[in-house]
């Protein structure tokens, strides 16, 4: 049976600068009303001003080559900025998507053309990106993806319809898994990854509410979209392969364990201000060692990814356990202080438990559910290989 390779990694004591920098930073923005911390603000917080203020500082595309407008800080580096951000509960939805998976899919699988168009503008917390996999029949089940890209004359027209399409609505692009040939014995034959312009005639773009009413992600209907060979990422008929080795930037990182942290700092806060007794601090303190653990495996699994590895089955088990976690520690808030959730109360804490419960049931399914997790986890084991999302 393979063991997990989770290996410990240290921050370079350097990063402690950045992270103080970053923390300054925020402590400004949320001193001057710049912005509002929310639990799971890396989903819902769309503040475009914000993402460029981010990119002025070099704080977005780390791990970018320079020649495309990035930092190269590196992934360590890019994982203190993002845990600073997730801590704080800073709006980033504008730029999480294509900062973490987008960008990089583009780095590993695009043509220069690609990069150059793309990349900067990324980095500069200026460009968008949606991803187009979930499809109405197909969530877990993403081989079996019907969206189909007939060829044209110097392109594809692309005919179906994707579906919890996190910020389509207000993104440039979104990389869309298509079928564009047979699918063959295994099913992973035949699909290729589109980079569609969410812009072009022919796309509907239909809003799904969340629990709290928010607009965030949309139901995408395609009728003969052209999408040009040149937005054709990676290779035809490669999309499958393509699409699981960004699985592991999806799934690892510490937003997968910290969407509710501003509710576990909140809680603290008040129970500080009103004197905590044994239990509560007991309570607390086992959040914040389960916490702790859960940081070290994403940790770990950020050093693989930035050794190039693709450590699917270690990012499965931190996904599956941190958003577990996620969800446990709303419960615990729930039970341990006398506080009705409430999205326009006066009382932050009222307000981040009120979206911690809301935004609650999406934890443990979006970039791909628990069960489907285990059943990664269990056929590498089994035999070497994962089929499902
Ligand atoms: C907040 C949020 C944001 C999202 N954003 C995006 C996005 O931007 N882009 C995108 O493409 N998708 C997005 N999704 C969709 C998400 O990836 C899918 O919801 C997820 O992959 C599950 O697919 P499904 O909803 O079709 O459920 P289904 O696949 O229909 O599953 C339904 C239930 O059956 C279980 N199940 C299914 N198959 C198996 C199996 N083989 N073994 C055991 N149990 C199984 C599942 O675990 C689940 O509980 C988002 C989802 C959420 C909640």
């Amino acid at each position: 049976m393979p063991a997990l390779r989770l290996d410990a990694a240290v921050p370079p004591p350097e990063l402690d600068g950045l992270r103080r920098d970053v923390r300054a930073f925020l402590a400004e923005e949320i001193a001057a009303g710049r912005i509002v911390p929310h639990a799971d603000n890396w989903l819902a917080g769309w503040d475009p001003a914000f993402s460029r203020r981010l990119g002025e500082r070099g704080w977005i595309g780390m791990t970018f080559p320079r020649a495309y407008g990035g930092s190269e800080a590196g992934s360590l580096a890019r994982f203190a900025v993002t845990e600073e951000l997730l801590a704080a509960g800073a709006p980033v939805a504008a730029h999480w998507i294509a900062d973490r998976q987008s960008g990089p899919s583009l780095l590993k699988f695009g043509t220069e053309e690609q990069r150059r168009a793309y990349l900067p503008g990324i980095a500069r917390g200026e460009t968008s990106f949606a991803i187009g996999m979930s499809e109405p029949d197909s969530g877990s089940d993403l081989a079996s993806v019907r969206t189909r890209a007939e060829r044209a004359d110097g392109g594809w027209v692309v005919n179906g319809a994707k579906v919890w399409t996190s910020g389509a609505h207000l993104a440039d692009a979104m990389i869309a898994l298509v079928r564009t040939g047979p699918a063959g014995q295994s099913r992973h034959e035949g699909l290729t990854q589109l980079i569609v312009d969410l812009r072009s005639p022919g796309l509907q773009i239909r809003p799904i509410r969340l629990l709290t009413g928010e607009h965030h992600f949309n139901e995408v209907v395609l009728t003969d979209v052209f999408v040009p060979d040149g937005r054709v990422l990676g290779t035809v008929g490669d999309g499958w392969r393509q699409v699981t080795s960004e699985l592991s930037f999806e799934r690892s990182g510490p937003e997968r364990i910290l969407s509710t942290f501003p509710l576990l700092a909140a809680v603290a806060g008040r129970l500080a201000e009103r004197g905590a007794d044994a239990a509560d601090r007991a309570r607390i303190g086992m959040l914040v060692a389960r916490l702790w653990a859960l940081r070290q495996m994403s940790l770990a699994v950020a050093a693989r990814l930035a050794a190039g590895d693709a450590p699917a089955i270690e990012a499965a088990v931190v996904k599956d356990l941190g958003t577990r976690f996620e969800g446990a520690l709303t419960e615990t808030v729930r039970l341990l202080v006398r506080v009705e959730p409430d999205l326009a109360s006066s009382d932050p804490l009222a307000q981040l438990l009120a979206q911690s419960v809301l935004h609650g049931p999406g934890f443990t399914l979006r970039g791909g559910t628990n069960e489907i997790l285990r059943g990664v986890v269990a056929k590498a084991i089994l035999a070497g290989g994962g089929e499902a999302r």
